[in-house]
């Protein structure tokens, strides 16, 4: 409990790509919105944004970690395991993991191996039912098998605009990782 009403100390912003609304509601340490409100409580910082068309937003983060280079974190894992609906011990049989195993590379105590890695996106990807993805992977599918070290990516931008949420490119990126229609 705090000792104010933080309704009464709100301060409104609409989020910059130079400042971007962190946002920590999506499971993730290191997502960003772009072009969306969101409000302070100028008292204790708060903060709350309005997300408008949230499932396609979770969508386009989901996307932006599959098709992403490199190898996955712990929270990655545990996002797309449970944008996928899946328990940890469920989710682990389908990968061939135990759920101790599964378990510590969610919390990012055991190392994902490259193969796992795929498997997990893989997986994802046809658990998902999302219809824009799967032929964004199947175009991938053969480069993951040879695959290999991609950069680190530190920070995933989504922006809200007149065409729904769009990805940012990410200048740390290595090229040809991206869909071709990816905005810049
Ligand atoms: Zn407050």
């Amino acid at each position: 409990m705090t000792d104010h009403d933080c309704q009464r100390h709100l301060r409104e912003y609409t989020a910059t790509r130079t400042r971007p609304y962190h946002f920590v509601d999506s499971g993730l340490p290191n997502i960003y919105l772009i072009g969306v409100k969101y409000r302070v409580c100028r008292k204790c910082g708060s903060q709350a944004a309005e997300i408008p068309a949230p499932v396609k937003l979770m969508n386009v983060i989901a996307e932006a970690i599959v098709m992403r280079p490199g190898i996955l974190s712990g929270p990655e894992i545990r996002f797309l395991r449970k944008r996928a609906g899946k328990k940890a011990a469920d989710f682990a049989a389908m990968i061939s993991n135990t759920p101790e195993h599964f378990s510590k590379l969610e919390t990012g105590a055991l190392p994902l191996q490259e193969a796992t890695d795929k498997l997990i996106r893989l997986t994802y990807g046809l658990l998902s039912g999302d219809a824009d993805l799967l032929p964004k992977i199947a175009a991938k599918v053969e480069e993951w098998y040879k695959s290999i070290h991609g950069k680190k990516v530190n920070s995933i931008q989504i922006r809200s605009g007149r065409q729904g949420w769009v990805h940012i490119q990410q200048t740390t990126l290595s090229p040809g990782w991206w869909p071709r229609n990816a905005e810049f």
